[in-house]
């Protein structure tokens, strides 16, 4: 899977192109507090035809043409719908598979949907990839989150899905009502000891409409603020870099329905909120490169791989000015030497220079 945007990949690899069709809430019997899929997935809950499905697929692939093709159903669980609902979405994809127009297909669903049964029926309609919504690793959470399954659930999924020769991702939801950053980062490695393929993680928003609102509107709920989102998900990204498990995806992806005034009542939505950890990973490599010592207005001049200026000035130059008022540092330029890696930085001041990596030179505790 080389197709993300993140610390250790390129950004210039752009990968196969994902056809994204959402299922909206269809198949799912529960009602997790946070869960309205309706605007979560900008979608009306309707199927998509197969002349839409294969329309959408000839359409996107016409906009890269060389480039493979996956097909991903999102939203919803994909493995609650019944078995004629399943077959009516992935049998317009075979004839595409046939002739390698689809290379793969992926879908989401809950952990306690997947058995034997579903596995031997996605595997015939040349699925690969299962994202399991997992939320917590942690039961308590799990049953205040009104989830219905718990972390056996999970464990068990990931075995027979590793069984079943599929490459499987974990979604994890930092901040849900009773989590802190102890389970968050405990629900982290338990996640990670399931061996996933890759994960996706979104702090806990909370919209308009969900049970979760309505506790946040009672004062009985209060999401993570955004800088605490930021920095639970820098360390959490930390660590899967050191696990080398890559993060596909942090934070909601923006649409139009997210951004309309009312739906995010509360909570740390923001539309790049990769970014903002990411250029926060910058910062404290580049806090820990200088090293102790008390300076005024001492000028440096950082030298990164070209694809993480950005993240190195951070956005609005945060990172540039907190370093000024934080420690005396003046960021007096930022070079692009595409002999670095995406993980490293040189940070040289008047007196010394250091090169440094996120992976060996930063420390969370
Ligand atoms: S299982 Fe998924 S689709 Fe169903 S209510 Fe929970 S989050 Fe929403």
């Amino acid at each position: 899977v080389r197709h993300w945007r993140g610390l250790t990949m390129p950004k210039v690899d752009v990968g196969p192109i994902i056809v994204p069709f959402f299922i909206s809430h269809r198949g799912c019997p529960h009602q997790c507090v946070f869960c309205d899929q309706r605007t979560i997935a900008g979608s009306d809950g309707s199927f998509p035809s197969a002349h839409e499905i294969q329309e959408k697929i000839a359409r996107y692939s016409a906009a890269r043409p060389g480039s493979s093709v996956v097909a991903a159903f999102y939203g919803g669980s994909f493995t609650c719908l019944s078995r004629q609902d399943q077959l009516r979405l992935l049998k317009p994809l075979q004839p595409l598979l046939a002739v390698g127009k689809v290379a793969s297909i992926r879908l989401s669903t809950r952990p306690d949907a997947i058995d034997s049964d579903v596995l031997t029926l996605l595997r015939s309609m040349g699925v690969q990839t299962v994202e399991l919504g997992v939320q917590a690793m942690d039961d308590d959470i799990l049953i205040d989150a009104g989830r219905g399954h718990t972390v056996n659930d999970v464990v068990r999924a990931a075995d027979v899905l590793r069984d079943y020769g599929f490459s499987f991702g974990v979604q994890l939801m930092p901040g849900l009502p009773g989590d802190d950053r102890i389970r968050s980062l405990r629900s982290l490695s338990r996640a990670l000891a399931l061996r996933p393929a890759f994960l996706r993680i979104y702090p806990t928003i909370v919209l308009a409409g969900t049970p979760l609102a309505e506790h946040f509107m009672a004062g009985a709920y209060q999401p993570l603020t955004l800088q605490a989102a930021v920095t639970l998900c820098k360390i959490m990204l930390h660590r899967c870099l050191q696990a080398n498990v890559p993060i596909i995806r942090m934070g909601l992806q923006p649409t139009a329905d997210l951004d309309n005034a009312g739906v995010v009542l509360a909570g740390p939505y923001h539309p790049a909120f990769r970014q903002l950890v990411e250029s926060e990973l910058c910062y404290d490599l580049v806090v820990a490169l200088l090293g102790d010592g008390k300076r005024t207005c001492e000028s440096v001049t950082i030298t990164c791989s070209p694809s993480r200026i950005a993240d190195v000035v951070g956005q609005r130059r945060a990172n540039s000015e907190r370093l000024l008022r934080e420690h005396g540092v003046r960021l007096a330029a930022v070079r692009a030497d595409a002999r670095l890696n995406t993980l490293e930085l040189n940070v040289a001041g008047p007196a010394k220079e250091r090169r440094g990596t996120i992976l060996k030179d930063l420390h969370y505790a």
